[in-house]
């Protein structure tokens, strides 16, 4: 037993057996491991007082649990893939909804109906990706709607001025911030979640124009700007979506 109190929340990673381990310190009373989808992210949260070898040890001891749930994943994950066709369930706004595919000559074109609804008319024949595509067009030109008002209204809470903003498909991030230029990137994916999620990245993104880095600083801010971050980022982290996770 350590008497030495490990840094309160600033999350670190430890490798054990080749698996990559997040590392949170809290006050709390009892260790917590979880593997979180879709990439089978490991996170242990632990008391102040437990000590990286003693988190190694639990890890260890729970190797082959752990395992299991990740495999679990990417089974889920693969049986996620989508081909655009009626039945599937699809995300819009966090919300889930049944796609119905409607095969006819006129538009292109998306509608929502009974809030469980997703109408998407295509032209006959049109393949999975043409499918896709005219979705995707639809989610783009969605989120584009929303993303204006948003920073209009972060704008003078922050006090920075984003001169630019663009929306794209991204692997791996949610958002990313072009500190000289004032730009920032939307990941397309956003427009699947919740309002708050979406919110949650565009601070995040803008409270870099005040700091650039992921500090205690750049915490602090979000801390005060918006002080339910940490939600927001769980929801995200938690999403079956082909993402990495989202640090801060
Ligand atoms: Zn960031």
């Amino acid at each position: 037993m350590t008497n030495k109190l490990y840094q309160l929340s600033v999350p670190h990673q430890i490798k054990v057996s080749g698996l990559t381990v997040d590392v949170v310190r809290k006050d709390i009373k009892n260790l917590h491991l979880a593997v979180y989808p879709p990439l089978g992210r490991v996170r242990v949260a632990a008391p102040l007082r437990v000590s990286d070898e003693a988190v190694r040890l639990a890890v260890i001891s729970r190797l082959s649990w752990i395992k299991r749930q990740k495999s679990k994943f990417t089974n889920q994950a693969r049986q996620s893939a989508r081909e655009f066709v009626s039945g599937e369930s699809h995300y819009f706004k966090g919300r889930r909804y049944r796609l119905n595919v409607i095969y006819q000559t006129g538009t292109s074109q998306v509608a929502i109906r009974n809030k469980s609804t997703i109408d998407l008319f295509v032209r006959e024949g049109s393949d999975q990706a043409q499918r896709e595509r005219v979705l995707l067009a639809w989610y783009r030109q969605q989120l584009k709607g929303l993303i204006p008002s948003l920073i209009a209204q972060w704008e003078p809470i922050i006090d920075v001025k984003v001169s630019d903003w663009r929306v794209k498909q991204m692997k791996t991030k949610w958002g990313t911030c072009n500190i000289e230029a004032q730009r920032i990137w939307l990941n397309l994916e956003l427009v699947k979640k919740s309002t708050q999620c979406l919110e949650y990245i565009i601070v995040h993104e803008m409270v870099h124009l005040l700091e650039r880095r992921h500090n205690d600083h750049f915490a602090e801010l979000m801390n005060k700007f918006m002080p339910q971050w940490r939600l927001y980022r769980e929801e995200l982290n938690r999403s079956a979506l082909g993402h990495e996770e989202w640090g801060y």
